[in-house]
């Protein structure tokens, strides 16, 4: 599933390929991705309107059209966007035509993204008003979690994925931050100091600036727009990396599940 390096990264690249280009036409393909998809609608919205930015809140990718408006794609689990000439391949649920004869694909084997146009500012504050912080905001202080976690008996690394504390914060960052911090996941929140506190906000930044400049990860179905994987996915410390030595001590990595979900951790680099 992408995260937000992840999402990110497609975000930067999307912005250099579409900003100032113009919506020819929309293609919709399948009825239904996570909400019903409602092409005729988003065609008559986006036809001959020009791309005016390309923002990322969460993991959501907005692009914005001239005269107001905007275009609101997530990617759900599995989704990928190309830019290309080439024909329909297996999975392509939207086509988003360009002025320049190149098409905005959007392909998602899961189909749980979403399409959406948002005709005004308000609808677009409805869909996005009420996420948490940005983690590369400077709100996400060490003050802000110390706050969250002050009562908070969940493990640590349950608690940095809720994404009404923090948005974007995936199952691989929160092991690699963990990681880096050397806080053990299975932590209550409550009893970290105020040291650790402010070593994990440090390292959740750190990952994911560092991920980002690597173009994300790639586990299994990301991609980057150009079609190439991430290539953070070497770099990952603890992250799909059961039984083999910890980059840093040499000791072992091990895997446990929490809240249904892989954790990987370093027991001797985390305490
Ligand atoms: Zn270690």
């Amino acid at each position: 599933m992408p995260e937000l390096p992840e999402v990110e990264t497609i975000a930067r690249a999307l912005r250099r390929a579409v900003v100032g280009r113009t919506l020819t036409r929309f293609y919709g393909y399948t009825e239904k991705l996570r909400q019903p998809l409602d092409a005729a609608t988003i065609n008559r919205s986006v036809k001959n309107r020009s791309i005016v930015a390309v923002a990322r809140r969460a993991k959501f990718i907005v692009l914005t059209l001239d005269h107001g408006g905007a275009v609101v794609i997530h990617l759900g689990m599995t989704g990928s966007l190309r830019i290309d000439k080439s024909p329909r391949r297996a999975h392509d649920h939207a086509v988003f035509a360009l002025d320049h004869g190149e098409k905005l694909v959007y392909n998602d084997p899961r189909k749980f993204g979403l399409i959406k146009f948002c005709p005004t500012d308000a609808e677009l504050k409805i869909l996005l008003g009420k996420l948490a912080v940005e983690p590369l905001a400077a709100a996400f202080t060490p003050a802000y979690l110390a706050a969250k976690n002050a009562r908070a008996a969940t493990p640590i690394k349950t608690q940095i994925m809720k994404q009404e504390i923090v948005v974007g914060v995936g199952n691989i960052y929160a092991s690699e931050a963990l990681h880096r911090a050397g806080v053990a996941p299975e932590r209550p929140a409550k009893s970290l100091t105020a040291a650790e506190t402010a070593a994990l906000v440090a390292a959740i930044k750190d990952v994911l600036k560092e991920s980002i400049k690597h173009g994300g990860t790639t586990i299994s179905d990301y991609r980057q727009l150009s079609g190439r994987e991430g290539n953070f996915t070497r770099r990952l410390r603890v992250y799909d990396r059961a039984g083999l030595d910890c980059r840093h001590c040499g000791g072992k990595i091990r895997k446990i599940t929490q809240a249904g979900r892989s954790t990987y951790f370093c027991e001797k680099c985390q305490v």
